[in-house]
């Protein structure tokens, strides 16, 4: 892999912030784009921006050509069976939402649900409105000191009850790669159906979802060097078929009569309305981007920044790291003793490093260990050891600051 190469693709990463060179950490909160990926966007616009699937004109079935590509190249990356088993969504969050709105219709009081104690906010709070509505129960696997979770508690929670699992591939909070095989196995020998949310495997990790054996898998396009406000969903063909659509209105639709309406077959029923057409192009897009360099490229290069990253950290006094999962992705999260995670936070901004401070959209991660927030830095395969030098010197400026 050439690193310094592959930077050129990426305008941002010239850029200065208070003076200095841009060190960008955050990419567990949103990917940096390659002009490779802008380029798709604004050809789009400047050359072919027509609604899909409607006209019979040169524009429109350029646009559709274009964005039924995308979908045959998300199938292909995932390798779904079929381009239908894929919805395009707004991200991750729209489609977990689509998901457990359709639940409702499919719930009775006393099913229950499981989740992770490792999940971002977007994976607990629309179950628990589910919940609500619909006196289903939500259970919790446990996690360990380690940001590990709990196997055992897994088997206990389990049983005829149990409806739905839904647990992330990899946590955006502490980078823990959760044992999903194990997890999805365990959940369909006692018939439940199985949800993970990949949004943050998917920058590292290339999901087969036909070896899965997973019934729905979602993520986002920002976090793999995609635009914000566009995601997918994965979905069984038997799953989405016995899922009801999220939203009505054109597109959706087979026929409407004031009388009655039937739904279009997959994967338009869940495709209320005109999408983000260029987002979509995009997206297949910036698949081909990371293809061409290659997941298993990326992954090994981010692993060696991972430890490289870790052990020099190690060396702060004071400095504890939150997660140490034998298998993780390339996030850091770490607080110094006696101080605030924002305050060092702010120090490495005025520096130039772009990293995140707070509860990372997770606060029961943080309940569990009693904290208010982590410094949390994540690394991209654009990134360098030479910034994690840049980055270590800023933590140790900040603590003799700060302490
Ligand atoms: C980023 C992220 C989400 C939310 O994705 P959106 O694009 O904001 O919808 C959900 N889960 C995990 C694990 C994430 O990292």
């Amino acid at each position: 892999m050439n690193v310094t190469k592959i930077r050129k693709d990426f305008p941002v990463l010239n850029r200065e912030v208070n003076g200095r060179p841009l060190v960008y950490f955050d990419n567990a909160a949103t990917s940096q784009t390659p002009t490779q990926v802008i380029n798709t966007i604004v050809d789009y616009y400047e050359n072919y921006n027509a609604n899909i699937h409607r006209g019979v004109h040169a524009l429109s079935q350029e646009a559709t050509d274009a964005y039924e590509g995308a979908r045959q190249k998300i199938q292909k990356h995932f390798n779904a069976a079929h381009p239908y088993e894929v919805i395009f969504t707004s991200g991750t969050t729209h489609a977990i939402n689509i998901i457990s709105s359709g639940y409702a219709e499919l719930l009775k009081e006393g099913d229950e649900l499981i989740v992770s104690a490792l999940e971002h906010h977007s994976n607990i709070v629309p179950w628990q409105m589910l919940c609500q509505k619909t006196g289903a129960l939500l259970k919790v696997i446990p996690m360990n000191e380690d940001g590990v979770l709990i196997m055992d508690a897994y088997d206990e929670l389990l049983s005829d009850r149990t409806k739905l699992v839904f647990v992330n591939h990899v946590s955006n909070a502490l980078g823990t790669v959760n044992p999903i095989e194990e997890i999805i196995n365990k959940a369909h020998a006692v018939g439940a159906e199985v949800l993970i949310d990949g949004a943050q495997a998917s920058p590292h990790i290339k999901a087969d979802v036909q070896a899965l054996n997973v019934d729905y898998y979602v993520t986002s396009a920002h976090k793999i060097c995609g635009p914000t406000g566009i995601g997918v969903l994965y979905g069984k063909e038997a799953a989405l078929n016995r899922l009801p659509p999220y939203q009505g209105g054109g597109e959706m639709i087979a026929e409407v009569t004031f009388e009655k309406t039937t739904y279009a077959d997959l994967p338009h029923k869940f495709e209320a309305g005109t999408p983000n057409i260029a987002g979509g192009i995009a997206f297949g897009a910036a698949l081909d981007y990371v293809n061409a360099i290659g997941m298993e490229n990326i992954a090994k290069y981010e692993a060696e920044l991972l430890t490289y990253a870790t052990l020099a950290l190690k060396q702060i006094p004071g400095l504890k790291v939150y997660g140490v999962a034998p298998e993780k992705t390339a996030v850091i999260s770490f607080n110094v003793e006696g101080i605030h995670p924002y305050d060092i936070g702010s120090i490495l901004d005025k520096l130039g490093i772009a990293v995140r401070t707070g509860h990372h959209c997770a606060q029961p991660i943080m309940d569990f260990y009693k904290i208010p927030g982590t410094v949390r830095a994540s690394f991209s395969f654009y990134n360098t050891f030479q910034e994690i030098d840049a980055m270590v010197d800023a933590v140790k400026k900040a603590v003799q600051m700060l302490q």
